[in-house]
């Protein structure tokens, strides 16, 4: 036997019937975005290394220690699998001028890498969501994409995600800031730990974004970059904040918010939440319009956040929220090889006419008993069975039987009105929920067999 192969190490697959939950989410967003006029965008997986790699800009731990980078064997580029969006996306925003007749509002979906220590919410291929809108200068367009994001909150049912919100004001500022941010650690570097003393003269900004509970003191004691700010960006954090308050947004000033990511100003936000352990940060974005020069372009003001996938689906399950998992509405039983033909042909009709139908293939031993073959129907979740009987089919019939409602009677279709009968096949919004802990519980448990679905219509069971 060949060696078992298994995924790389904190990768995951995503399978049946979890998958459910991952559409359900996409199609919510989907739909949220288009409700705020963002258009998806989809940039390939890999770039050339320098993309992320900018000659300016601070050191961050994506850049120094997390990315997957390579050299393409056939030409010897530098390549790396994305770690993350928005660099990739401002590239292609300015590779195909798309800003040359105003700004744009774009979002995208799909997997990033990088190599972390595996851990609960925290993957070496993982799922972002983001939203970025380019071109827009004023503190209005950042209060979109915090509606945007709380918008999507409330379509996935999501409670407990509470706003942080900082400015981190301009390269200027930041630069008098953090000049008295590195006295004020030397002033204590025996408090320091390794990482924050390597980060010292790189990214001492990043230093105040510690998990280290050993240096809570020197961090909360730190010089805030809040009282560096000039006239120009206090307008503008407060234009922001005057938006949030008029829509009920809650927030919290948080000064030690800082970006892992290096390219970030005026305005930086994050999402969090405390029912999910350690990694509690669900969607984080900010400001950045520096990035779009640093990338070749030309200068252009940009805002933008990203959700990570994994972690709004942990908090969606922690919830308990119901996710609608998908079921056939019919299931074709075909007592007899013969019929298939017909059968599938038949499927072939219903489906046309959007019923959701599913065949009995057959399995090593062929077809299998007649209830072995009303066992898979009813295990598919089907609504109904559909039997192509031989019997009936000499009569040009087939038989329908409910298999939820044990007490409905089964009925004979004609084969050849298809088209009269279909439409009622088709049964309402699936039910039943997606994720291990909920899924088909044994009927002798007694449990309700399906709680309501997702938009909270009731069950078909
Ligand atoms: P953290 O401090 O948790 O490492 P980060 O600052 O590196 O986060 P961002 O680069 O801002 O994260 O990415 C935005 C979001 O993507 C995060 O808030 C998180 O929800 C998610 N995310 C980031 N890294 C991972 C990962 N390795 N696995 C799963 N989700 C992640
Ligand atoms: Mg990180």
């Amino acid at each position: 036997m060949a060696e078992k192969l298994n995924a790389v190490k904190g990768m995951n697959d995503i399978l049946p019937p979890e998958s459910a939950r991952w559409e359900w989410l996409e199609a919510i967003v989907r739909e949220q975005m288009g409700r705020f006029a963002y258009r998806n965008v989809r940039t390939p997986i890999l770039e050339h290394t320098a993309l992320f790699v900018r000659g300016i800009g601070e050191v961050t731990d994506i850049v120094e220690k997390e990315m997957y980078s390579f050299e393409d064997k056939l030409n010897g580029e530098q390549l790396t699998l994305r770690p993350e969006n928005t660099a990739s996306l401002v590239r292609a925003v300015t590779e195909h001028s798309l800003l040359y007749d105003g700004g744009k509002r774009l979002w995208y979906m799909g997997p990033m890498f990088r190599h972390e220590r595996p851990q609960r919410g925290r993957y070496r291929q993982f799922h972002q969501i983001g939203a970025e809108a380019l071109g827009f200068a004023g503190p209005d367009v950042d209060a979109e994409l915090i509606l945007l994001a709380t918008a999507l909150w409330k379509a996935l049912g999501l409670a407990d995600i509470r706003l942080e919100l900082n400015s981190l004001g301009q390269p200027a500022e930041r630069a008098l800031h953090r000049a008295e941010l590195i006295t004020h650690f030397e002033q204590h570097a025996e408090q320091l730990d390794e990482d924050a003393k390597r980060r010292l003269h790189s990214n001492p900004l990043r230093i105040l974004d510690t998990k280290n509970p050993a240096m809570k003191d020197i961090v909360e004691s730190a010089p805030r970059l809040m009282d560096f700010l000039g006239a120009e960006s206090l307008a503008h954090f407060d234009g922001l904040r005057a938006i949030l308050d008029a829509n009920g947004i809650a927030y919290t000033i948080n000064p030690r918010l800082v970006r892992g990511l290096d390219y970030y100003n005026l305005s930086v936000f994050e999402f969090v939440t405390d029912r999910l352990g350690a990694q509690g940060t669900v969607c984080a974005g900010g400001r950045y319009d520096d990035l779009i020069v640093q990338i070749g372009g030309k200068p252009a003001p940009a805002v933008g956040w990203a959700m990570g996938v994994e972690r709004v689906l942990e908090l969606v399950k922690e919830q308990g929220t119901q996710v609608p998992l998908p079921r056939p509405d019919v299931y074709a039983v075909v007592p007899d090889a013969a019929a298939m033909p017909v059968a599938l042909r038949t499927l072939q009709q219903l489906r046309a006419l959007g019923v959701h139908a599913q065949m009995h293939a057959a399995g090593a031993e062929g077809l299998g008993s007649f209830k072995s073959q009303f066992k898979k129907a009813d295990a598919s979740g089907a609504a109904y069975a559909l039997v192509f009987g031989a019997d009936e089919l000499a009569r040009g019939e087939l038989t329908l039987k409910p298999l939820r409602d044990r007490d409905a009677a089964q009925r004979s279709l004609p084969l050849a009105d298809w088209a009269s009968w279909a439409g009622t096949l088709q049964s309402s919004a699936p039910s039943e929920t997606a994720g291990r802990p909920d899924v088909s519980p044994p009927p002798s448990q007694g449990a309700p067999a399906a709680a309501d679905s997702a938009d909270g219509s009731p069950s078909t069971h």
